[in-house]
């Protein structure tokens, strides 16, 4: 695969005439970044994101010390997205490893993460953390060549989790071993899960109590088993949002 390089636009930087796309504005860091770091010149071609699903290809036609002025050759709506629309809720692990988690999930194609306080959660919740953790995501982003920025939304109660998990078409818990009147993940289907979105829970590093084991069974969840080793929070994060997008389809 190709090494490309994605800047980010907002979308006001970008001229729309007659419901064209003709040329978008570069500026700030990432202006910074395409003249003084990767010392792009008039005429080089680019291409740029605008994090809510919008991918632009062009050229540089002007560069001054503000700005980089582009024409637009080419849109392409959705461009790197995944059609099915996964949600990670994760007990919140060690910070560091919260953001390794983020920015390995941003990649691998979730369309947001939820850190959750649970019983067990040690760790405690850093709502001054939101920017730092939207800037993982949007470099993630860039990084992938997706155009939607995944939401990050602030440390939230699983008792307040609970209580919107019907507004996804698909629930899934990480939890082993199965107890026993869980539903395996994928059982009693023909095929792969139906519809478009999901929600994946993750427990923290003490794991679910049993009473949010049930509320998960009770909450319709499938219950999925990455295997006979105990993983940390991180990567069961990670493995577990692979598999699933693996499985519908969407890492092939
Ligand atoms: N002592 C905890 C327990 O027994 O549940 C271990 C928790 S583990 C470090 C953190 C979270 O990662 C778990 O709550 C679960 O969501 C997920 N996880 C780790 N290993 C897993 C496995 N083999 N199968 C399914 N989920 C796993």
């Amino acid at each position: 695969m190709s090494r490309r390089e994605y800047f980010f636009v907002e979308p006001d930087q970008v001229i729309w005439q007659s419901g064209v796309a003709t040329e978008l504005y570069i500026r700030g860091e990432e202006h910074h970044h395409l003249t003084r770091v990767l010392r792009h010149q008039p005429g080089d071609r680019i291409f740029a994101v605008d994090g809510r699903g919008m991918f632009y290809a062009g050229t540089i036609e002007t560069i001054t010390k503000a700005f980089s002025r582009v024409r637009i050759e080419k849109v392409e709506p959705r461009h790197g997205e995944p059609r099915f629309q996964l949600t990670l809720a994760v007990g919140l692990p060690r910070l560091s490893r919260f953001e390794w988690l983020l920015e390995k999930v941003v990649e691998i194609g979730v369309v947001g993460v939820v850190p959750i306080i649970s019983r067990y959660t040690v760790v405690k919740p850093e709502t001054k953390k939101m920017s730092r953790w939207r800037n993982i995501a949007r470099a993630a982003m860039k990084q992938c060549g997706r155009s939607v920025l995944p939401e990050i939304q602030p440390p939230m109660p699983l008792e307040a989790l609970w209580r919107q998990v019907e507004q996804f078409d698909v629930r899934i818990i990480a939890h082993a071993p199965l107890p026993p009147q869980a539903r395996p993940f994928g059982a009693g289907e023909q095929s792969a899960p139906q519809g478009t979105s999901g929600l994946l829970l993750v427990g923290p590093e003490g794991g679910f109590a049993p009473e949010e084991v049930q509320k998960a069974i009770d909450g319709g969840f499938q219950f999925l088993s990455l295997g006979g080793r105990r993983l940390r929070t991180e990567t069961a994060g990670v493995v577990a949002s692979a598999l699933i997008l693996h499985v519908l389809d969407e890492i092939q």
